[in-house]
């Protein structure tokens, strides 16, 4: 079949690999019909979180079922499922509690040449590097779908695959970033990144009743679909300072809840790289920083942008001073996807307006790199194998 296979930093091809096959009893074979890439892919893409053999791509998928392991009881062949980006069995402590991103089954954990620990046993996903389990992903033509039992979710008919892909990720995600902010209605919520999280915590702010929504991005395009697509009020970062025009909205306090759906990405250029490894303060692009600057005391920064290495100069003073409550982490999509399936069937919200590309797999490579360099007013690819 055809896969879009990661090889090194910025090199993604269409290769010929083999067919998944069914390797336990729990798996299904997906037949993909859409495949999104995410933001999380560009960390890999850019050498953020390294991957040494070559890894087909792709945690944000869908499509029908042709195949199920013996012990698959609630999908059967030529079911339109949706798959959630986590790798998750349904029965260990962790799947228990809610936290599938956790899972103890879906990862072994992975230790260095020196036996040092790079990654903690728990939490497998698709198309996610070794370290989180090394599994096939979904951008490709078939895809394998361990524990099919848990995880993948029947897609309403009646529905495009447009309309519910984001379902697997970027919906569920968007709605933690506010679930986690306690956003329950009167809030002011700013949101740093306008791409596809951070559009998807705008929609969600909304649908919360928060009172005013933010939007702070530096490419104009995407602010623009920031008001058009989610009628937030945007900042644009390169124009005015974003804290200070915050406080400036919201009487000098700021902001209740500020949402960072930016992550490591921003500290993408070498100065900011070195400046984080010496220890060095320079007037920080980093969206997490800027967030506790620009919440009010007593507020919530909800952290959902990907953050994988560790950061020194952890301003503890500022966190404690303002009493700030920090939440961060990976969606825990099956918790919430029933609910948010409603959200789409009710027509609460809709997930498809933010796509400007609908593209091949064969046109993989080309994504990647306008998603990548924002070109081609590119803010959410879908391919359709
Ligand atoms: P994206 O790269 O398209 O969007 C990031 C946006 O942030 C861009 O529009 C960029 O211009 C903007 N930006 C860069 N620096 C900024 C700054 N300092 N302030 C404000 N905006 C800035 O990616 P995406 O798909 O929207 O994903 C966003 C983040 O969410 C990524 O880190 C991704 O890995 C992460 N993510 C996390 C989860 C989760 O479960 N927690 C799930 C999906 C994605
Ligand atoms: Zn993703
Ligand atoms: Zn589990």
């Amino acid at each position: 079949m055809k896969a879009a296979v990661y090889h090194r930093p910025g090199k993604i091809s269409i290769d010929n690999v083999e067919d998944p096959k069914i390797e336990d009893v729990q798996d299904a074979i997906v037949r993909v019909t859409a495949t999104a890439i995410c933001g999380s892919d560009l960390h890999i893409y850019n050498g953020f979180t390294p991957q040494l053999k070559p890894l087909v791509m792709g945690h944000e998928f869908m499509g029908i079922v042709e195949d199920v392991g013996s012990g698959v009881t609630k999908l059967k062949r030529g079911d339109r499922v949706i798959v959630p980006f986590p790798i998750a069995c349904g029965g260990c402590f962790f799947c228990n509690h809610n936290l599938p991103g956790a899972c103890e089954h879906s990862n072994p954990g992975k230790y260095g040449p020196e036996g040092g620990l790079l990654k903690e046993k728990g939490g497998g996903m698709f198309g996610y590097t070794d370290l989180y389990g090394g599994y096939d992903g979904g951008q490709a033509e078939y895809v394998r779908v361990p524990y099919a039992n848990f995880g993948p979710r029947l897609a309403p008919s009646g529905f495009s695959d447009d309309e519910v892909l984001f379902l697997t990720d970027i919906f569920p995600t968007g709605f933690s970033a506010v679930e986690w902010g306690g956003v329950k209605g009167g809030e002011t919520v700013a949101v740093f990144g306008c791409g596809p999280v951070g559009l998807m915590a705008q929609k969600v702010a909304w649908a919360r009743g928060a009172k005013r929504v933010i939007g702070v991005d530096l490419e104009n395009y995407r602010l623009q679909m920031a008001r058009e697509a989610c009628g937030s009020e945007t900042i644009n970062l390169h124009d005015v300072d974003p804290v200070e025009a915050i406080r400036d909205m919201t009487e000098g306090r700021g902001a209740d809840v500020c949402i960072d759906a930016v992550g490591q990405e921003a500290e993408r250029s070498i100065w900011q790289r070195i400046a984080n490894i010496v220890h060095m303060e320079v007037g920080s692009l980093n969206a997490f920083r800027m967030c506790l600057s620009a919440v009010r005391r007593g507020g919530v920064v909800s952290v959902v942008g990907v953050y994988a290495v560790p950061y020194d100069n952890f301003p503890l003073g500022q966190i404690f001073d303002k009493g700030i409550t920090l939440r961060f982490g990976q969606a825990p999509v099956h918790a919430c996807i029933d609910d948010l399936l409603q959200w789409v069937e009710n027509k609460r919200i809709r997930l498809d307006d933010i796509i400007t590309h609908k593209l091949t797999l064969d046109e993989a490579p080309h994504a990647y790199d306008i998603f990548n360099r924002k070109q081609d007013g590119c803010v959410k690819v879908v391919m359709y194998p």
